[in-house]
């Protein structure tokens, strides 16, 4: 059986799936991502394709006869035609949490850069301000909070949010939680109160978003949200950045309804640097950074890797999404072993 691997994966990785396919592998961050026409070339003939970034359109998977699996490093499938897939018996696996541990730890940072002012401190002296105004201006000026008897709210419990919960345990903190669809058991170890998230915005010094982009979620943290949060909290988004309304959060910054913001993702990306949030001076911005760790590759091909061959045992991995397509999945697979 052939397979197509477009996504970045570490020798073992490929070593193991090697003793189930051929293994044809193309790694984009070495050689850039190919184009459509040509990813879609070589992998037609594939019976299980592996992708991160490239997209898996309908027109592919109806040239692709003997396709029956695609495993998308992703904890989202954005780039499968998910409809085309169930209609020809392609199961896809996707690979939730790959990023977690990676989002987790720049959160950490960013609530910590943000109660110890670290970015304009860092501004500051490359300014030459410590030498031109004196070490007690800016002591002074760049004096911040500790983490210990502080409250620190999570707007979402999934991966992220239990493994920011996880982390923040170790920093003396009250933690509180808000996620209407939790199952408590995920939360056991985990030292956070579910409240409402009226009452979470009351009480946090620091409120983090962990919760999805949908159309429960777009657009609904706004004035009336912002309006109970403290004047000292700040606001950390490491989510999507259209849950909440652009035009309220700036207000909220600009007129010190909240203390600050600290943000990873924008309603459209990349931004420019002239994007308002940006030179804002209660604000740190990064670049949508929060996945970017290199042990992420190892994480998605364990996830996914894992679970197909899973599959190609019997079974059914969790990380189906479109347990619709399985039937004629495993029908295309048998004939092929026959
Ligand atoms: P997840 O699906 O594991 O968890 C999301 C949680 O949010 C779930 O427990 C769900 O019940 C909860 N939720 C849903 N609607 C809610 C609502 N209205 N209010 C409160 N909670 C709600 O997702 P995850 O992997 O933890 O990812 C969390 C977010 O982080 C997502 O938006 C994801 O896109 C984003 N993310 C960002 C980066 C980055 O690079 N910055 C990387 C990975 C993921």
């Amino acid at each position: 059986m052939k397979s197509f691997v477009s996504a970045r994966m570490p020798d073992y990785w490929l070593e193991e799936l090697g003793k189930y396919f051929e293994v044809d592998y193309y790694d984009w961050s070495a050689h850039g991502l190919l184009d459509e026409a040509d990813f879609e070339e070589r992998a037609k003939d594939s019976h299980v394709i592996v992708v991160e970034s490239d997209k898996i359109s309908r027109g592919l998977i109806e040239r692709a006869s003997q396709l029956f699996a695609i495993v998308d490093f992703r904890g989202t499938v954005i780039n499968v035609d998910i409809e085309a897939a169930n209609e020809h018996g392609v199961a896809i696996i996707n690979t939730p949490g790959r990023n977690a541990d990676a989002v987790a730890d720049l959160t950490i940072a960013l609530i910590i850069m943000a109660s110890r002012h670290v970015l304009p401190s860092i501004q500051y002296l490359k300014e030459g301000l410590w030498a031109e105004k004196g070490r007690y201006w800016m002591y002074t000026t760049c004096q911040g909070h500790d983490l210990p008897n502080k409250t620190v709210g999570l707007i979402g419990l999934g991966y992220i949010g239990r493994l920011v919960a996880k982390r923040l345990s170790g920093f003396d903190v009250e933690i509180l939680g808000y996620d209407p669809y939790i199952n408590k058991a995920n939360l056991a170890g985990l030292n956070v109160n579910l409240v409402s998230l009226e009452e979470l915005l009351e009480r946090s010094d620091f409120v983090s978003f962990h919760l999805p982009l949908n159309d429960q979620t777009k657009g609904t943290f706004g004035k009336k949200q912002f309006s109970l949060m403290k004047k000292s909290a700040y606001l950390i988004n490491t989510s999507r950045a259209a849950v909440i309304h652009e035009p309220d959060f700036l207000d909220a910054l600009q007129q010190g309804k909240i203390a600050g913001a600290a943000v990873d993702v924008y309603p459209e990306e990349p931004i420019t640097t002239d994007y308002p949030l940006l030179n804002l001076p209660n604000v740190i911005c990064t670049p949508h950074i929060g996945g970017a760790s290199l042990d992420v590759i190892s994480h998605q091909s364990r996830i996914g890797i894992s679970a197909l061959v899973e599959f190609l045992q019997g079974s059914t991995p969790d990380n189906i999404i479109n347990p619709q397509s399985l039937e004629k999945a495993r029908a295309k697979m048998q004939e092929i072993s026959v």
